[in-house]
Protein backbone atom coordinates (compact mmCIF):
# COMPACT_ATOMS: atom_id res chain seq x y z
CA UNK A 1 0.00 0.00 0.00
CA UNK A 2 1.85 3.12 -1.33
CA UNK A 3 -0.85 5.56 -0.54
CA UNK A 4 0.78 5.43 3.46
CA UNK A 5 3.66 6.57 2.05
CA UNK A 6 2.00 9.09 -0.03
CA UNK A 7 -0.12 10.40 3.23
CA UNK A 8 3.17 10.49 5.16
CA UNK A 9 4.98 13.15 2.82
CA UNK A 10 0.93 14.97 1.70
CA UNK A 11 1.19 15.48 6.04
CA UNK A 12 4.91 16.91 6.48
CA UNK A 13 4.28 19.04 3.64
CA UNK A 14 1.16 20.20 4.81
CA UNK A 15 2.67 21.02 7.97
CA UNK A 16 5.88 22.41 7.01
CA UNK A 17 3.78 24.77 4.88
CA UNK A 18 1.55 25.59 8.04
CA UNK A 19 4.45 26.31 9.87
CA UNK A 20 5.44 28.49 7.88
CA UNK A 21 2.74 30.39 7.51
CA UNK A 22 2.59 30.81 11.52
CA UNK A 23 1.81 27.65 12.92
CA UNK A 24 -2.01 27.65 12.72
CA UNK A 25 -4.05 24.65 12.80
CA UNK A 26 -4.70 23.26 9.16
CA UNK A 27 -8.62 22.63 8.52
CA UNK A 28 -8.79 21.30 5.51
CA UNK A 29 -6.32 20.02 2.62
CA UNK A 30 -7.32 20.10 -0.86
CA UNK A 31 -5.54 17.61 -3.60
CA UNK A 32 -5.85 16.95 -6.64
CA UNK A 33 -5.99 13.32 -8.25
CA UNK A 34 -5.17 12.16 -11.59
CA UNK A 35 -7.63 9.15 -12.33
CA UNK A 36 -4.30 7.33 -13.72
CA UNK A 37 -1.96 8.51 -11.18
CA UNK A 38 -2.01 5.33 -9.67
CA UNK A 39 -3.35 6.02 -6.58
CA UNK A 40 -6.06 4.63 -4.79
CA UNK A 41 -8.47 7.70 -3.55
CA UNK A 42 -10.54 5.50 -0.94
CA UNK A 43 -7.14 3.56 0.29
CA UNK A 44 -5.92 7.47 0.08
CA UNK A 45 -8.43 8.62 1.85
CA UNK A 46 -7.94 6.33 4.69
CA UNK A 47 -3.90 6.54 5.07
CA UNK A 48 -4.56 10.30 5.44
CA UNK A 49 -6.93 9.36 8.14
CA UNK A 50 -4.42 7.31 10.05
CA UNK A 51 -1.30 9.55 9.90
CA UNK A 52 -3.60 12.65 10.72
CA UNK A 53 -4.23 11.63 13.81
CA UNK A 54 -0.22 10.64 14.23
CA UNK A 55 0.74 14.06 13.32
CA UNK A 56 -1.79 16.35 14.82
CA UNK A 57 -3.39 17.08 11.87
CA UNK A 58 -6.39 14.90 12.66
CA UNK A 59 -9.75 16.49 12.09
CA UNK A 60 -8.46 18.13 8.91
CA UNK A 61 -11.07 17.60 6.39
CA UNK A 62 -9.64 16.33 2.93
CA UNK A 63 -10.68 17.26 -0.41
CA UNK A 64 -10.11 15.66 -3.53
CA UNK A 65 -10.41 16.58 -6.93
CA UNK A 66 -10.13 13.81 -9.93
CA UNK A 67 -9.02 14.66 -12.90
CA UNK A 68 -10.25 12.55 -15.74
CA UNK A 69 -7.26 11.40 -18.31
CA UNK A 70 -6.85 14.48 -21.11
CA UNK A 71 -5.06 14.14 -23.75
CA UNK A 72 -4.32 17.21 -26.17
CA UNK A 73 -4.30 15.81 -29.99
CA UNK A 74 -1.00 16.45 -31.89
CA UNK A 75 -2.80 16.79 -35.32
CA UNK A 76 -5.72 19.57 -34.43
CA UNK A 77 -4.40 20.48 -31.02
CA UNK A 78 -7.95 19.47 -29.43
CA UNK A 79 -8.15 18.41 -26.00
CA UNK A 80 -10.07 15.77 -25.17
CA UNK A 81 -10.89 13.25 -21.92
CA UNK A 82 -9.69 9.97 -23.17
CA UNK A 83 -10.98 6.43 -22.06
CA UNK A 84 -7.44 4.81 -22.83
CA UNK A 85 -4.41 5.46 -24.32
CA UNK A 86 -5.70 4.29 -27.87
CA UNK A 87 -8.80 6.47 -27.46
CA UNK A 88 -8.28 8.82 -31.02
CA UNK A 89 -9.09 12.34 -31.34
CA UNK A 90 -12.95 12.86 -31.64
CA UNK A 91 -12.51 15.77 -34.02
CA UNK A 92 -9.72 14.36 -36.65
CA UNK A 93 -9.49 10.21 -35.79
CA UNK A 94 -5.92 10.90 -34.63
CA UNK A 95 -4.15 8.70 -32.80
CA UNK A 96 -1.30 10.57 -32.09
CA UNK A 97 -1.71 12.68 -28.59
CA UNK A 98 0.09 13.86 -25.35
CA UNK A 99 -1.43 13.66 -21.80
CA UNK A 100 -1.49 16.68 -20.64
CA UNK A 101 -3.80 15.71 -17.14
CA UNK A 102 -4.81 12.65 -15.52
CA UNK A 103 -1.82 10.82 -13.97
CA UNK A 104 -0.80 14.09 -11.03
CA UNK A 105 -0.81 13.85 -7.75
CA UNK A 106 -0.45 17.25 -6.01
CA UNK A 107 -1.48 19.42 -2.97
CA UNK A 108 -3.58 22.46 -4.82
CA UNK A 109 -4.60 24.36 -1.41
CA UNK A 110 -4.27 24.52 2.54
CA UNK A 111 -6.36 26.30 4.94
CA UNK A 112 -4.84 27.08 8.05
CA UNK A 113 -7.03 28.41 10.56
CA UNK A 114 -5.19 31.91 11.19
ZN1 LIG B 1 -7.27 15.75 -33.64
Amino acid sequence: MHEMGIATEISRIVLDEAERGGGGRVNSISLTIGRWSGVEIETLRFAMEVVAEETGLDGVELKIEVVEPTFKCSDCGREFIAESRLTPCPSCGSMAGDMVAGDELAIKEIEVEE
